[in-house]
């Protein structure tokens, strides 16, 4: 059958990994697309030198109104904003203007799980893959994580299960995106600046079930109160995890142990005790991806084994080394208070605790309250220093200590650790002023700590 994209004329924006891949998958199924950026060919970070070969048309240094000439769909790429001029233009014009993610949905034969939320997503959409793929099931991931959701749909046969890490950015236009299992794991105030409210962000989260039916799961987060109201607005069927209440029915803790009921099935899955990712905000991850794993078909033995053994993801709490009974934790991927407060509140106490990098001059209060009581020596580098130093001091934090750089904060970190202390890399900062990114602060990070041992 071919396509409905073929003989189209596509505009794609944006020519980062998504914009990149969806191009060229256009391209193949007989669309003529144009991939246009607002950058020059110098100043973007991935290679558009193939696309041409491949028949790309490529508009780069420009986003001017002609582009819109003759073009039948504009694709949005998860990065580009809907409220940009060009789009109004092109709606104006009567374009269908549709994201990345509904090109994928369109293309794929197998269900989706799509999972959104502030916090958690990259954690949950990983562990739910690994939990199917445990399972036996030909499983993919993709959207947000690494490759582009259209370029990982496209492997997958009937059978099989397209797990899928979805930001709000991309649920706007997603006009007919329909997941056969979503989870929303949380709502706080972030990202507001693009979706201009709290009420526009939530709009746009909600955007993941608004397409479902009868036939298709909605799993919630019962104790988030926003996100727990949404089930008055779920065409599909509610299904409620929580951590803190026992429910009469959905995925929750009760005894110690991780339960699931559900239509006259109780199961335990297993006990809290044998899950390996640190903290409370992993159990409400574990509890999502045990929901979503059990409706795309997973058993328990499947959930029990991989969450035993999943380590988390990298940059997020990540365990490094052990050296002289002193555990090194890597959590490059904390760039913000709130982010930290997750890491600390995963241990009990005595954490020499490594922050500070690009201020985002967000309220502190809270951050070195919980600091006070569960670290032993504060290290702090960056701009961030500073401030982080004076917040530090006015809650009482005790041994805090100004290094230059990441390598003095290890080797001061070295001197000072003894069991049972742990040491723990959660910033609280963006990376900017001294890294590319938190990947590359968090992989120098992991050098250094190895070249301890
Ligand atoms: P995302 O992909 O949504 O950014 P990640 O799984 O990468 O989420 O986790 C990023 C950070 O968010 C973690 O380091 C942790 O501090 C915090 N976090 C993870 N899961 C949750 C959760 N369920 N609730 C609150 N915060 C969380």
């Amino acid at each position: 059958m071919a396509s409905e994209f073929n003989g189209k004329k596509i505009l794609v924006l944006g020519a980062a990994i998504s914009g990149i891949s969806v191009a060229r998958i256009l391209r193949g199924l007989g669309a003529a697309v144009t991939l246009s950026d607002a950058k020059t060919a110098d100043q973007l970070k991935h290679d558009t030198a193939g696309l041409a070969a491949a028949g790309v048309e490529l508009a780069l240094g420009r986003q001017d109104e002609s582009l819109l000439d003759g073009t039948d769909i504009l694709v949005l790429s998860p990065g580009i904003s809907i409220y940009i001029p060009l789009v109004a233009a092109a709606q104006s014009r009567g374009i269908a203007v549709i994201s990345e993610i509904e090109v994928a949905y369109r293309l794929a034969k197998a269900p989706i799980v799509a999972i959104t939320g502030t916090n958690g997503k990259t954690t949950t959409t990983t562990l739910t893959g690994e939990i199917l793929a445990a399972a036996g099931k030909k499983t993919k991931v993709g959207g947000n994580i690494g490759q582009a959701l259209s370029a990982e749909v496209q492997g997958v046969e009937q059978g099989g299960v397209i797990v899928a890490e979805i930001s709000s950015f991309q649920l706007e236009g997603a006009a007919t995106f329909r997941p056969h299992i979503a989870a929303i794991l949380n709502l706080t105030p972030d990202h507001i600046d693009r979706h201009r409210d709290l009420a526009g962000y939530q709009a746009a989260k909600e955007r993941i079930f608004a397409n479902q039916t009868g036939e298709d799961y909605l799993i919630l987060n019962f104790d988030d109160p926003a996100v727990r109201g949404m089930a008055a607005r779920a065409p599909s069927q509610v299904v409620y995890f929580s951590r803190t209440v026992r429910l009469p029915a959905g995925v929750f803790v009760a005894d110690g142990n991780i339960r699931l009921i559900w239509q006259g099935e109780t199961i335990d899955i297993c006990p809290l005790a044998t899950l390996r990712i640190p903290g409370a905000h992993n159990v409400e991850n574990a509890l999502a991806a045990c929901a979503a794993a059990y409706f795309a078909g997973a058993r328990p033995q499947a959930m029990a084994a991989v969450l035993a053994s999943f380590p988390g993801v990298e940059h997020r709490i990540e365990p490094v080394e052990t050296i002289n009974g002193v555990t090194w934790y890597n959590d490059s991927k904390a760039t913000n208070p709130e982010s930290s407060i997750k890491a600390l509140e995963a241990f009990p106490a005595h954490i020499i605790l490594i922050a500070g990098g690009r201020d985002k001059n967000t309220d502190l209060g809270e951050f070195m309250s919980l600091a006070r009581d569960k670290v032993d020596h504060l290290i702090l580098l960056g701009e961030a220093a500073a401030r982080f130093a004076a917040a530090a001091e006015r809650h009482g934090v005790k041994n805090i200590h100004h290094v230059a750089d990441l390598a003095a904060a290890v080797a001061l970190a070295r001197t000072l650790a003894r069991p049972p202390q742990l040491v723990l890399l959660s910033p609280a900062c963006a990376s900017y002023d001294q890294f590319n990114n938190y990947e590359e602060r968090g992989r120098i990070f992991k050098d250094l700590v190895r070249r301890l041992s």
